[in-house]
């Protein structure tokens, strides 16, 4: 059975290490698959969804000028946006051909292959129950999808941020290396910002601080989890005033 939702609008960031397998690059049609299938359950439950997607399992801009010297680091950055609007197409196939319908906006002009970003365009389509896959970030370099996906969320009024990441919420330090590490079940912007929690990013954090938009890092390679953060469930770490 479908979960009922707890909120009316919301902002999925979909990270580029959804569209691959784990430690590999790229786009696993097999990962795209699993995604729209869990995006659709939501779809169907009749929450009003966005959607940001990141670029990482392409290109990093800071990763990928540091490593090539002559590429300046704006251009790289730029690179970076075009990832995620490579990663926006496939998943607005993966999710038309599951039965959504889907608009993708992007944030630099591409006519041809996606509406540009406009927010009450964006809100116009959240309200006849179209998915918005919003990508090219913010537009702008130097930052990243998070900041993009925290500025969406205010422009268009979404009740919450769900980050979807590969571990199960945020921890006192890398679980990955530290084997005693803590998961908060909730914790305040103030402390992620005081603890120099790698959250996302602090500009990002800022946003939802000064608007009181409450974020769920959450694991989304845990079949369902999508759906239960939106039915309002704490399966990861809430941000919270
Ligand atoms: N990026 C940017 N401006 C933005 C959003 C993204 O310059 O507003 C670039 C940046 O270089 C970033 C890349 O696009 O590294 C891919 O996005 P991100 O790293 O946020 O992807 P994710 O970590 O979510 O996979």
């Amino acid at each position: 059975p479908l979960l009922k939702p707890a909120y009316q609008r919301v902002l999925l960031k979909l990270s580029g290490e959804v569209f691959c397998r784990d430690g590999e690059g790229g786009i696993s049609m097999s990962e795209l698959e699993s995604i729209s299938a869990q995006i659709k359950r939501l779809v169907d439950s009749g929450v009003q969804l966005a959607i940001v997607c990141g670029g990482g399992n392409i290109l990093r801009g800071k990763q990928f000028s540091s490593s090539s010297g002559s590429i300046n680091p704006a251009t790289a950055h730029y690179m970076g946006m075009l990832a995620t609007v490579i990663n926006g197409l496939a998943l607005q196939d993966a999710l038309e051909m599951a039965g959504v319908a889907t608009r993708l906006q992007t944030a630099i002009r591409m006519e041809g292959v996606a509406e540009p970003f406009i927010r009450r365009r964006c809100i116009r389509h959240l309200e006849k129950g179209r998915v918005v896959i919003l990508a090219a970030g913010t537009g702008s370099p130097f930052v990243t999808t998070d900041t993009a996906a925290a500025l969406r969320s205010r422009e268009i009024d979404a009740d919450i941020l769900l980050k979807a990441t590969k571990v199960d919420g945020i921890y006192s330090d890398d679980p990955e290396k530290n084997p005693h590490a803590v998961r908060f079940s909730e914790i305040s912007y103030q402390d992620v910002l005081h603890k120099n929690l790698q959250v996302m990013d602090a500009q990002a954090l800022h946003h939802c601080m000064e608007h009181g938009i409450p974020i769920l890092v959450f694991n989304f390679r845990k079949t369902g989890n999508i759906e239960k953060a939106v039915a309002g469930e704490n399966i990861g770490t809430r941000v919270i005033p």
